[in-house]
């Protein structure tokens, strides 16, 4: 990982998770069960994106053997993985501690940054996606030590992936971008209109994105809307 983590950037996502997970579970969501009395299983949420993640890589020895992995797909899965790792740590633990947790397990596998890489064989890659899984498949309880292990095993699949934290955190930004952007444009009405040009919303986003320089949560909005306002005419 070439930038270093940065606890504020940490607190900060925590703040805009928690702020989601009581948008769409309800202010309990802390209890386990969302509003409407169901159960929440964060380490489920992990495991099963880490499965999407590894379903990324041509792993399959009887289909498309000649396929190549899709990169692109395995960082967004880690994004989705971020969100509930988020959520879990949130869930056990109070918000200083959070960040303080989670911003150490970037810190102390910084210094492993050789031993991994985009080179890796596929399967050896795949391997390490799993040990993720496998520590979220754990059961008992959800300690301290715990997460510690599970966000360490997390920055190892990020630096096989080449997942910078810079990167992971402009695609988390951008995320809530664009969730608060169809929300505010009829999603939940169901006026909103995800395809643009034949483009779904989220490439559009990406490409948005790609042509900035420095990364800004309130520019991306307004590119949104610009292009938003070419395709639908108002
Ligand atoms: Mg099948
Ligand atoms: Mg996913």
């Amino acid at each position: 990982m070439q930038n270093q983590s940065s606890i504020h950037a940490i607190h900060e996502m925590l703040h805009m998770q928690s702020a989601l997970n009581k948008m769409t579970n309800g202010a309990e969501w802390r209890s386990g069960l969302t509003q409407l009395g169901k159960v929440i299983d964060w380490k489920r949420c992990i495991y099963m994106e880490a499965a999407e993640l590894i379903d990324s890589y041509p792993w399959k020895h009887w289909k498309n053997i000649t396929a190549t992995t899709d990169m692109e797909n395995v960082r967004i899965e880690l994004v989705d993985i971020w969100h509930f790792l988020l959520s879990l740590t949130l869930e056990t633990l109070e918000i200083s501690k959070a960040a303080i947790l989670l911003d150490e397990a970037f810190i102390s596998n910084s210094e492993q940054v050789s031993i991994v890489h985009c080179d890796m064989p596929i399967i050896k890659q795949v391997l390490v996606h799993e040990t993720l899984m496998r520590i979220a498949l754990e059961s008992g309880e959800v300690s301290e030590g715990y997460l510690t292990r599970l966000a360490k095993s997390f920055v190892n699949a990020c630096q096989v992936a080449e997942l910078s934290f810079e990167q992971m955190y402009q695609i988390y930004m951008a995320k809530n971008v664009l969730n608060k952007f169809r929300q505010d444009h009829g999603y939940k009405e169901g006026t909103y209109i995800k395809e643009w040009n034949g483009k779904e919303d989220n490439i559009v986003m990406f490409e948005i994105i790609a042509t900035m320089t420095d990364f800004s949560g309130d520019q991306l909005y307004l590119s949104l809307k610009e292009n938003y306002r070419l395709i639908n005419g108002s």
